[in-house]
């Protein structure tokens, strides 16, 4: 036997509903309401006036990038690759140099991060052994008008 399912017909509209007026009345209530509430009390408002004020970031959040110094204010970095060797985005370039102090065997000649590529995973800062470089700046405001900015050098690195 073939069961043959009702389906109920859609009821109608009224057309108070159909007009959109008391919707349309009802959201604007809604902005007003929120709108003398934030202007009677802007501490309330949830927003910030970014760029100009910027959000604390928590101390463990994973920043832009930098490279730490000696006291004489060369890197730290001895240019034992383990940070391009663990960068899962393969971001890092390096290429060492012979320090001229006999007691450090190599240094960074270049030392360039594509902030296009990474994905901030902390990798690099895990595997250093020298403390070398961290990504403890706090800085999030990485947006650039060309690609080639975001290629960071030793120099940008080093910078305060
Ligand atoms: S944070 Fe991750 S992806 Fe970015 S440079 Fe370091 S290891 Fe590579
Ligand atoms: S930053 Fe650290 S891990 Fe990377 S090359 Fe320099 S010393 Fe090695």
């Amino acid at each position: 036997m073939i069961r043959v399912k009702k389906v109920s017909r859609p009821k109608e509209i009224p057309l108070t509903e159909k007009l959109y007026l008391v919707e349309i009345a009802k959201g604007l209530a809604v902005t007003m309401n929120h709108f003398l509430k934030n202007l009677t009390n802007p501490r309330s408002i949830p927003t910030i006036d970014y760029p100009e004020v910027k959000r604390p970031v928590p101390p463990r959040f994973r920043g832009r990038h930098r490279l730490t110094k000696r006291p004489d204010g060369t890197p730290k970095c001895v240019a034992c690759y383990c940070c391009a060797t663990a960068c899962p985005a393969v971001c890092i370039t390096i290429e060492a140099g012979e320090h001229p102090d006999p007691q450090i065997e190599k240094y960074p000649v270049r030392f360039d991060i594509d902030m296009l590529r990474c994905i901030y995973c902390g990798m690099c800062v895990d595997a250093c052994p020298e403390d070398a470089i961290r990504m403890d700046t706090g800085w999030y405001t990485v947006p650039e008008r060309n690609r080639e900015d975001l290629v960071y050098t030793i120099d940008m690195l080093l910078s305060d």
